[in-house]
């Protein structure tokens, strides 16, 4: 291995074609992040890459920085994981397309690992496991909110700070990021239309507060999954200031009917 050769654990996240017979691949490394290269002769040669690069596989790759640009060069992929069962499902599959559109909106290329990559691997691993694909939708959102800085404040209502009380139940307000408490909704007519049960909030809270490795002790019932789900959803469309397109399809498939 030549010295500016490397290696990375890399989850795929894109795969076009380029040419007659190159693939450009975008990857999110455990060590550097999000990076985008190119794979020459990746659709002729079967033993470098055949089958290796599609979606969301978990690859150990080789690869060569370049020095202007950000494209580096795929020297190799060996395959690590594939998430066989995630390609089998559909609804598995649409979730895991989810997991990817947001990763990608969030990041950027080189732009280092910052924790995404636990969280990907976490969201693809819990699919593939067959957990039920929009409650691996909830947490991991939750999560990859906290991860790009804007925590949902479960703790206490948004607009007079008491602290959340489990006797109430609350509403959603996108904007301040938070739970307002039924008193606020009164007052300031600022009726939301993301209502929260008590039992969701708490169970958002427990996800906020777990370890990854502890999420799959948490359950949610249909309506808290709803509740959940209308809330990222809206909530995600205000921070990113753009739809989530794969997340659209399963709210208009899924959650609403
Ligand atoms: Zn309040």
């Amino acid at each position: 291995m030549s010295e500016s050769t490397k290696e990375s654990t890399a989850i795929v996240l894109d795969c076009q074609d380029h040419g007659e017979s190159d693939q450009i691949v975008t990857f999110y490394c455990q060590d550097i992040g999000r990076m985008t290269g190119i794979a020459k002769g990746a659709k002729r040669s079967q033993k470098r890459f055949v089958n290796k690069l599609e979606l969301f596989s978990l690859l150990s790759i080789r690869y060569t920085e370049l020095r202007s640009g950000n494209l580096a060069f795929i020297n190799e992929a060996e395959l690590v994981e594939s998430f066989i069962r995630l390609r089998q499902s559909m609804p598995l599959y649409l979730a895991a397309t989810v997991v990817r559109e947001l990763t990608l909106v969030a990041t950027r290329d080189l732009g280092g690992d910052d924790g995404f990559f636990s969280l990907l691997q976490w969201g693809l691993q819990a699919l593939d496991s067959q957990r039920p694909a929009l409650t691996v939708l909830v947490f991991f959102q939750i999560k990859f909110f906290e991860q790009i800085g804007y925590r949902p404040n479960l703790g206490c209502c948004v607009h007079c700070n008491q602290p959340f009380n489990a006797t109430q139940d609350y509403g959603f307000d996108s904007r301040a990021g938070g739970i307002v408490c039924r008193g606020c909704q009164g007052e300031r007519r600022q009726v939301t239309n993301l209502p929260l049960a008590r039992g969701t909030v708490k169970i958002l809270q427990s996800a906020q507060n777990q370890p990854l490795d502890r999420l799959h002790r948490l359950h949610l019932s249909g309506s808290a999954r709803r509740e959940a789900l209308a809330l990222l959803y809206q909530y995600g469309r205000h921070l990113l200031q753009r739809e989530i397109c794969s997340l659209k399809v399963l709210s208009d498939a899924q959650w609403k009917g």
